[in-house]
């Protein structure tokens, strides 16, 4: 097939102008389907209303009301109308921050627009224009086919049909249609229909995936959240059958049973989940890592093996060729990326095509077995195409090789990872012949003969362990090889056989300079990395060297499947590298991986990887190089294809489940200590220690602002120091239990006894004392909560300044409830003196310092076991 880029001669069709696709485009409309509309701001204001809580508390301001208890009734009204607010924004912040997570996955399509190939908004393509379809791509418009290559199409979204169907240019199957996917080949269509007038117009598919469908740990927590539900319920029915039955007063009663309850939920946890995790996901984008999932954000953060391919992800991607090999002459080659400055040096002195007829026939096979093109644009050189091949093209114009006129090819058999080669059929002088390129054991093996100056020679043991060991030699450097033949081709066909092999190209793809850090910081937080390359060993061991990366065995995909699965499990528990493997054997190992009670997350980027990617506890796929197919089947997509994301990512899962975990617990024990302080309570037989609406205020005004600060709460400084969780981590566990049971019952009892301590005089300032203690201690014990194990003075006092306002917001609305005549009216608190304040100042004491003294005892201890450790 002609590169389209060049073609303008011919009578074909080659594309439109910008002009041409400005004009359709007013024609024909955006090629996109009319959205679903999304979740309008009303719906989810109602939807505030809608859940279980409120509904009780409707029917509590009911029966408050019929008792003519009116401030009460206006209080909880308020606190719902309040409640719904916070919600909706909270909400609708998280719908906004997914919305524009899911424009980011736009899908993209390659044309050919003013005589060019360029990736462009599939939303842009018009009737008339001519695109190029990959494999693994998505067709992004109904389109008729001009030229195909080995060209078979997924039609499985269209008709249900898994198996490929093979499409060719003429008849019926010259017809391809939008939704449908590259299976395998390449071809070149025309667009006959978008937007709403294509056969099947999912082209939105990809964009709808990201969705708020709950996560493990909204499940999980969701039913925390009911099982308390129903205790509380149970418990506080129990209390009223009791007060009523010691003859108590049976509206105050009523009351004491519903604060019971409302003390014993934790109302605000599943909003405060959402939100946490949406706004990580828009954190995580700013990192580069977007999550298809919100699910994805949760698993990251249990990773214990990251399998990485090497191209692109570890590397840099941006080939240059620096080494030319042939039987008789090795060749330096000058100048970096694809700017053709530069030369190619035989012996210290210049050379190029025409003075050397071995390196003509090389280059033009670089030149012309490949997709890729150079072209200028405002005085930089840009190269459109895969790498490998811009290279080998870049190559062709530093040695002034004649550029392959076009429609010079007249057949190709794709690239792919399988067969690791590439052929094509062309027109040459003497006639047709065929081109090949690819790695340099599969090109060898089609060869039968060998070029050098003196002409063409019998490839007899002697030269293939010459070329071998060059190939070895060049690998062991880090290059990349690709080995180059030519053949001729009988009948017009190509035919991979008795070709002539031409030499070798060796291929700097320099690592990425942040990833070698990367890797290290992965390995001290306990995650395993594995890499798993379609590249030779010797290249794939080079590179894991410069990384840093240890590889204690190296083993071939070959290797590999000849392994029974007991072996196999043996090498994966040490060091290992997999090279020269195919997209299918990436699915083998994620799942010995799985076997092994590993969380894995896969990078892949072809047609083929998308079930390992599925298999995968997280399915990495590349934003840049990524095929549609892979997109589709992954959990994350990397924006800027680099592995040092993947590990940012991780950490960022980390914080944000350890953030879960803060504010889960937060929230129990502050709800714990008003349970414990009720209860007691009511068994000594005081008068109600809070009202219902106090309550209320506390869970529901001020720690839910509390709650959600924490969730923001930064990432600890040895988040990446210690082994990932299991996944099935309890959110609460022991000795969280314990943490919050101990705060808990010292709260509820400090309170308790400040509220008897005062009864005598007055029940009212008894009551407001308790009340305002109680926020003050929940308030005091978020520094607790900031970290689950380092002292404040290690993640620093002022590292969360949001959290920080929070207090003060709501310390200053406490102020407000105790001292400003509505809110006193609503709360049924009077004023507090000095000594009050001072008396609760003393009980916060030991809330503030103790966790403190015991984190901080703790980490000096677990500090001097480590250095013990280091030191022996
Ligand atoms: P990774 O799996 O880490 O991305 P890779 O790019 O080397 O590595 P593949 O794309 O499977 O993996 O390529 C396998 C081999 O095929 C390469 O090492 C190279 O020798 C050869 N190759 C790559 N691209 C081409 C191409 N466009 N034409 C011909 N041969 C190619």
């Amino acid at each position: 097939m002609a590169n389209p880029a060049q073609d303008s001669a011919g009578g074909r069709v080659s594309g439109l102008t910008r002009q041409q696709a400005e004009a359709a485009r007013r024609t024909y409309g955006w090629n996109e389907l009319p959205r679903g509309r999304r979740t309008g701001p009303l719906k989810v204001f109602l939807r505030q209303f809608s859940n279980f809580l409120v509904l009780i508390l409707i029917a509590a301001g009911i029966i408050a009301f019929t008792l003519g208890e009116y401030a009460d009734t206006l209080a909880i009204g308020l606190v719902i109308g309040l409640n719904g607010i916070l919600g909706f924004v909270q909400e609708w912040r998280a719908e906004t921050a997914l919305e524009s997570l899911r424009s980011m996955l736009s899908p993209q399509a390659l044309a050919v627009r003013d005589g060019r190939e360029q990736v462009i908004e599939a939303r842009e393509l018009v009737p008339g224009d001519l695109i190029i379809l990959e494999a693994g791509a998505r067709v992004p418009a109904d389109a008729h086919l001009e030229e195909a290559a080995g060209l078979r199409l997924d039609e499985s979204a269209l008709t249900g049909e898994s198996v490929p169907v093979d499409k060719a240019p003429g008849g019926d199957a010259a017809e391809v249609f939008a939704g449908t996917v590259v299976a395998a080949g390449r071809a070149l269509a025309v667009v006959t229909a978008t937007g709403a007038r294509t056969a099947f117009g999912e082209i939105a598919a990809l964009t709808g995936a990201v969705g708020l469908k709950k996560t493990n740990l909204q499940v999980q927590l969701g039913r925390l959240a009911r099982q308390l539900g129903f205790a509380a319920l149970a418990i506080a029915s129990a209390i009223l059958a009791l007060g009523l039955y010691m003859g108590r007063d049976a509206a105050e009663m009523f009351m004491t049973g519903l604060s019971l309850s409302v003390a014993m939920v934790p109302e605000g946890l599943p909003a405060v989940v959402t939100i946490t995790l949406a706004l990580g996901a828009a954190a995580m984008v700013r990192q580069k890592a977007l999550a298809r999932r919100l699910q994805a954000v949760e698993t990251l953060g249990a990773a214990s093996v990251i399998c990485t391919d090497k191209t692109g992800t570890l590397t840099e991607n941006k080939m240059t060729v620096t080494r030319v090999w042939t039987l008789d002459r090795i060749y330096q080659v000058t100048g970096t990326g694809y700017d053709p400055a530069g030369h190619i040096a035989w012996n210290g002195a210049v050379t190029g095509a025409r003075e050397d007829a071995v390196l003509a026939q090389l280059l033009e096979a670089g030149l012309t077995c490949t997709h890729a093109s150079l072209h200028r644009e405002g005085g930089h050189w840009q190269m459109t195409g895969a790498p490998t091949e811009g290279a080998l093209v870049t190559l062709g114009y530093k040695g002034w090789a004649e550029l392959p006129p076009p429609d010079s090819v007249l057949a190709e058999i794709p690239f792919s990872s399988e067969r690791k080669r590439m052929s094509v059929l062309v027109k040459g002088i003497g006639g047709e012949k065929v081109l090949t390129k690819g790695a340099p054991e599969q090109v060898l093996s089609l060869c039968t003969e060998v070029l050098t100056q003196n002409g063409p020679r019998q490839l007899g043991a002697e030269q293939t362990a010459a070329i071998t060991e060059a190939y070895e030699v060049m690998a062991a450097e880090g290059l990349r090889v690709i080995g180059l033949a030519t053949g001729t081709a009988p009948g017009g066909e190509i035919r991979e056989q008795d070709m002539t092999f031409l030499g070798l190209a060796g291929l700097i793809d320099p690592p990425r300079p942040e990833v070698r850090a990367a890797i290290g910081a992965a390995r001290s937080a306990g995650i395993r990395v594995i890499m798993i390359t379609g590249d030779s060993p010797l290249t794939a061991k080079a590179i894991a060297a410069q990384l840093g990366l240890p590889a204690g065995k190296t083993l071939t995909g070959d290797a590999l499947e000849a392994l029974e699965d007991a072996e196999l499990d043996r090498i994966l528990q040490q060091d290992v590298l997999f090279a020269r493997t195919r997209p299918a054997h990436k699915m083998r190992i994620v799942s010995a991986l799985q076997g092994q009670h590993q969380i894995v997350a896969m990078t892949g980027d072809g047609v083929n990887d998308a079930p390992a990617l599925k298999q995968a506890d997280i399915g990495v796929s590349m934003g840049v190089r990524g095929t549609d197919v892979a997109k589709d089947a992954s959990d994350l997509v990397l924006l800027d294809d680099n592995f040092a994301t993947i590990v940012r990512a991780i950490g960022e899962g980390r914080r944000q489940f350890t953030n879960v975990r803060k504010f889960v617990r937060y929230l129990l024990s502050s709800n714990a200590g008003e349970v414990i302080a009720l209860l007691i309570n009511i068994l000594i037989g005081g008068p109600l220690i809070f009202l219902a609406t106090q309550i209320l205020w506390m869970n529901l005004v001020t720690d839910g602002v509390t709650a959600v600060a924490l969730g923001l709460e930064k990432g600890e400084p040895d988040q990446m120091e210690h082994p990932p969780r299991r996944k099935d981590a309890p959110i609460v566990g022991k000795a969280g239990l314990l943490t919050i049971l101990a705060l808990g019952l010292y709260t509820g009892l400090a309170s308790l006894w400040l509220f008897l301590h005062l009864l005598d005089g007055n029940e009212d300032l008894a009551r407001t004392a308790a009340f305002t203690a109680m926020v003050v201690f929940e308030k005091a014990s978020v520094f607790a909560f900031r970290s689950l194990h380092l002292p404040c003075w290690r993640i620093g006092f002022f590292s969360n300044p949001l959290l920080l306002a929070a207090l003060a917001v709501t310390i200053g609305a406490q102020v407000a409830a105790v001292y400003w005549p509505p809110l006193q009216v609503l709360l049924h608190t009077v004023p507090l003196q000095a000594e009050h304040w001072g008396l609760i100042a003393l009980l916060v004491l030991p809330v503030l310092v103790v966790p403190e003294v015991l984190k901080t005892l703790r980490y000096l201890a677990s500090r001097r076991t480590s250095r013990a450790a280091a030191a022996a």
